[in-house]
């Protein structure tokens, strides 16, 4: 700005016409302070005037506001006398419109410069700056006043936690004035904070220090102020935020808003309470405050907009509430602005929506005050609350009541809502249509009335638990009675409905018809436990009928009785009329037993031909008796089959017992009962008394000792001898099964015969003997005097005929002992020989090729044929001793047995006669020339060593034949 003496002339005047076309404001004025100098800029604004010449101008003093004349020359003064220090300076100046404009530089005194020569003025036009200051002190006036007029305490707090600002209302809260707050740290003021449990708040958790540590704001810290002694004046809710920050991101003023909720948590008794208010005061605190003026206009609103509504404040300043508010609430909110401008005093507050910054509307609430009169506030405070969540849960709750009533009113299914007492209070449409009332007839009853008796405890049970908050819901399939009086089936879940304090309120219950699907199942649940057949009740059904009967009889002390029936010639009927005609008798007998039973009594088809009828109340067994026969006559009346009277008959077993009885086993007993009824003779009815009782007890305990019996070895073999007719000789022995059962002495075959047959054990038996008898043979070989060997027989039960490899066996056992197969003899009873002809004759067969005799035991018993015998391989019969012992009584009796060693004879078989226990028999088998002979008058079978002693000796068979044969002349 100072060209030196040689400065380029072009440069200069290039200069001066930068100068000339900027809007810089400087000039250069003279020693008196009349100015040689302004540049266009400050030309106009000092002079109003443009394109003059500055020598033209009169510097305009006039211009100049009065009231900085002086200032302005004091300014000037100063400048000559400090030369080159620039002064400040600062006027207004009248401008061409009238309007004061601000006026700031500096002056500098440049006189003793040779290219200036003047005081330089160097300023800037500030009026709009100042304006803006101005507003700027006003807007915080009024920020200051609405401080002053929140309820909620507010603390500034600065650098090192210092406070630097409170409001009235927090100077009240904390009891202190804001003169001993200002400049302290909270730490330095003299109060204790305590949380809700009593306990101090250290320093360092302070909302406040909390936010100036971490930069996160604090919300709703509840604490107590509390005083020296620990006593709480005052309960806080505080709400800590960093209003400012430093350059480098550090906190820098933390505002501190503070809520009295003293009244709240001293007021409340109950806790939730307390919470629920906390909540509301709370949520009260992060409250929009706005000031709005009469039109509208925004003057003030607080930094929660940000939060809220998403706007920054100052974007919101000034603008017209108008814009915000959704144009269906606008009516209402004029109105309420009208009212509030009147002066009512307590306004309710307004719901409306507001537009949120990013186009979506939101629901808040508001309460205006007036404080138009207030000239630092000069508008309507306006409290918005967002309250568009509760708008929405409204909303919610308004659409899922509206859903459930469409629901409710149009379900397929049964819906209805029962009090705590069991009453229905609404039922909808359809649960009336199932029921068949009306919905109003229907809340006169309560579900009890009209649930099947036998539904009604469970039901009730249910019910009460629900009530009782043992069961959130339950589901049952009941019973419900319909108007008409008939009773349909329900499946009904029920769910307990609480009220807002998790307390029952009442149950609601959804209802499904299922009547169609019980009936299908009980229909398929009689089809399985029924006879299609006969229509009787199968096994296990009846054995169900049996338990409760029973479980009757322990109550009542009565007798249960059970009929067990077998009929007698059903199998013929099968036979020889074909499967049509054995149904149609088996239909035939059910009825008949149908008929004959008391009412109570359940007959039932058990299996094949066995039904069993069970009486659940008989007085003894006498009653139960007679029962029985009444069942016996009526089956033994003929059955018409085919056009053909066919008798058929039953034998009944009857077993009564008390309430101590097992269905089991009274089952097992009456099948005893008939089986000892079909071997007395079928057609009769056979109690199980004591006798049968013992008589099972005894097979029981034998059938157990046997099973120790083969292992402990306490079976053996005895052997009776076989002697000549002619001379008395011992030519063989028959070996006839021992046991040395302890605690009972030797045991015959008749006690365990059965039992091992029963428990399948009679085949190792007999195998083992096999082998016994085999080796006996050899020592028999041994120890005979002349070196004769005896035959030895050895029995052969039904079992053993049948196994496969029992000629293996057989061969193995003669190998092994080296006993010769010739003097091995099998018997084989007549009876066993008739059954299973093909496979027994082969067998006999291959038993004959090892060499091994063959006897037929019990000759007589049977009715083998002629012709049947003679295809026989055997080589000995034997006579039944029943034949032998008729001898000499009855003169009949040898002519059969002539016959027999006639036939056996022309066969080609040795004849051996049992049983011969007196000289009689003796005399005329002699005479009848049978061959040999096994009996009592010789000897009974004896063990292998006494039978040893036989061996080489001679039965006075002469002395004996002559004895005889005197006696019976
Ligand atoms: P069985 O084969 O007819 O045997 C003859 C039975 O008559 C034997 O009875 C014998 O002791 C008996 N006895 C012999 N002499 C006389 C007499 O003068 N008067 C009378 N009243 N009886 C006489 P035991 O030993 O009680 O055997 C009975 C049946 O048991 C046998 O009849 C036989 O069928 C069967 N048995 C015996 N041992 C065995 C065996 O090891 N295996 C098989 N499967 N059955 C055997
Ligand atoms: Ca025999
Ligand atoms: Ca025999």
């Amino acid at each position: 700005m100072s060209p030196g003496p040689d400065a380029d002339p072009i440069a200069d005047r290039r200069l001066a016409a930068v100068v000339s076309r900027s809007r810089a404001l400087t000039g250069v004025l003279a020693r008196d302070g009349t100015p040689r100098y302004l540049s266009p800029a400050a030309l106009e604004l000092h002079t109003g005037l443009v394109d003059r010449d500055v020598e033209d101008l009169e510097f305009a003093v006039d211009r100049i506001h009065p009231d900085d004349f002086g200032v302005l020359a004091h300014s000037f003064a100063t400048a000559l006398e400090q030369p080159e220090h620039p002064v400040p300076v600062h006027y207004r100046i009248k401008f061409v419109d009238g309007t004061w404009r601000s006026i700031e530089g500096t002056l500098t005194n440049l006189l003793a410069d040779p290219d200036i020569e003047g005081v330089v003025l160097d300023v800037k036009d500030v009026t709009e700056r100042e304006k803006a200051e101005s507003a700027l002190r006003a807007s915080e006036a009024r920020h200051r006043r609405v401080l002053d007029s929140l309820a909620e305490g507010i603390i500034l707090s600065g650098e090192g936690g210092r406070i630097i600002a409170c409001n009235p209302a927090a100077e009240q809260m904390l009891g202190l004035p804001a003169d001993d707050m200002l400049s302290r740290t909270t730490q330095e003021l003299a109060w204790k904070l305590v949380r809700r449990d009593g306990t101090e708040i250290p320093n360092a958790e302070r909302p406040a220090d909390r936010t100036r540590a971490t930069g996160e704001p604090v919300r709703d810290a509840v604490m107590g102020a509390a005083d020296a002694d620990g006593h709480v004046s005052r309960w806080l809710s505080a709400n800590a935020v960093v209003v400012e920050t430093n350059p480098d991101g550090t906190p820098d003023v933390v505002a501190v808003s503070l809520t009295d909720i003293t009244d709240v948590v001293e007021s409340s008794v109950e806790i939730e309470q307390n919470e629920r208010r906390f909540r509301t005061l709370i949520a009260r605190s992060s409250d929009i405050v706005a000031v709005i003026d009469p039109e509208l206009r925004i003057t003030y609103v607080s930094g929660a907009v940000g939060e809220i509504l998403g706007y920054r404040e100052t974007e919101l300043l000034g603008v017209s509430a108008v814009e915000l508010i959704h144009p269906d609430d606008l009516e209402d909110t004029f109105a309420a602005v009208a009212r509030s401008i009147e002066g009512a005093t307590e306004p309710d507050p307004l719901e409306l929506r507001l537009r949120h910054a990013d186009g979506s509307w939101l629901y808040l609430e508001a309460l205006g005050v007036n404080l138009l009169d207030d000239p630092l506030v000069d508008g309507i405070a306006v409290n918005l609350r967002d309250i568009s969540e509760r708008r929405r849960i409204e909303a919610n709750l308004h659409a899922a009541q509206v859903r459930f009533e469409e629901a409710f009113q149009h379900a397929p299914i049964g819906i209805a809502m029962l009090r705590e007492d069991g009453h229905f209070f609404r039922v909808n449409p359809a649960f009336c249509r199932m029921l068949g009332y009306t919905a109003d007839e229907l809340l006169d009853y309560s579900f009890t009335d009209l649930t099947h008796p036998d539904d009604l405890d469970h039901n009730v049970a249910l019910h009460e638990r629900t009530y009782h908050g043992d069961l959130p819901s339950y589901v049952i399939e009941k019973r419900y009675r319909r108007k008409s009086g008939d009773w349909i089936w329900c499946r009904v879940h029920v769910t307990i409905v609480q009220d807002s304090e998790g307390a029952p309120h009442y149950s609601l219950g959804q209802i499904v018809d299922v009547t169609e699907r019980r009936q299908f199942e009980e229909r398929l649940a009689y089809e399985a436990t029924h006879d299609a057949l006969t229509d009787l009740p199968l096994r296990n059904l009846l054995i169900d009928h049996l338990d409760l009967a029973l479980a009757g009889a322990r109550r009542r002390a009565s007798e249960v009785a059970i009929l067990f029936i077998d009929l007698d010639h059903f199998k013929r009927v099968n036979d020889s009329f074909g499967h049509v005609a054995g149904d149609d008798v088996l239909v035939t007998a059910a009825g008949r037993l149908r008929e004959a039973v008391r009412e109570g009594d359940t007959a039932g088809r058990f299996g094949g031909d066995e039904f069993v009828i069970v009486c659940p109340d008989v007085a003894d067994a006498a009653e139960a008796v007679a029962i029985a026969e009444r069942v016996r006559a009526s089956l033994d009346e003929p059955f018409s089959v085919r056009g053909t009277q066919m008798y058929v008959g039953a034998s009944i077993g009857v077993v009564v017992a008390g309430g101590e009885g097992e269905a089991d086993t009274m089952l097992k007993h009456a099948d005893i009962a008939a089986y000892r009824a079909k071997e007395r003779g079928r057609n009769r009815v056979e109690l199980f008394d004591e006798h049968l009782r013992s008589a099972v007890a005894v097979r029981i305990e034998t059938e157990l000792a046997f099973r120790r019996a083969l292992d402990e070895d306490e079976l053996c073999l005895h052997y009776q001898p076989v002697v000549t007719t002619r001379g008395g000789e011992v030519v063989g022995f028959e070996a006839l099964a021992r046991w040395d059962r302890p605690g009972h002495g030797i045991v015959g075959p008749g006690e365990f015969l059965a039992v091992a047959e029963d428990t399948g054990l009679i085949v190792p038996m007999g195998m083992r003997f096999l082998r016994t008898a085999c080796e006996q043979i050899v020592r028999f070989a041994a120890a005979a005097p002349d070196g004769s060997c005896p035959w030895v027989s050895v029995n052969l039960s039904a079992s053993q005929l049948g196994q496969l490899d029992l000629v293996d066996e057989v061969a193995s056992a003669l190998a092994e002992t080296g006993a010769p197969a010739d003097r091995l003899c099998i018997e084989i009873t007549e009876s066993l020989l008739m059954q299973d002809t093909p496979t027994t004759i082969d067998t006999l067969q291959r038993l004959r090729a090892l060499g091994v005799s063959l006897a037929i035991d019990d000759f007589g018993t049977g009715y083998s044929s002629l012709s049947y015998l003679r295809r026989l391989p055997v080589t000995v019969l034997k006579i039944d001793q029943s034949f032998v012992l008729e001898l000499g009584l009855d003169p009949q009796g040898a002519t059969i047995v002539a016959s027999v060693i006639e036939l056996a004879h022309a066969l080609g078989m040795e004849c051996v006669a049992e049983g011969v226990e007196r000289a009689a028999h003796l005399e005329t088998l002699a005479r009848l020339g049978c061959d040999a002979m096994q009996g009592f008058l010789f000897s009974r079978a004896v063990p292998a060593e006494d039978a040893t002693a036989m061996l080489g000796r001679r039965f006075l068979v002469t002395q004996l034949n002559h004895s005889g044969a005197r006696s019976s002349r």
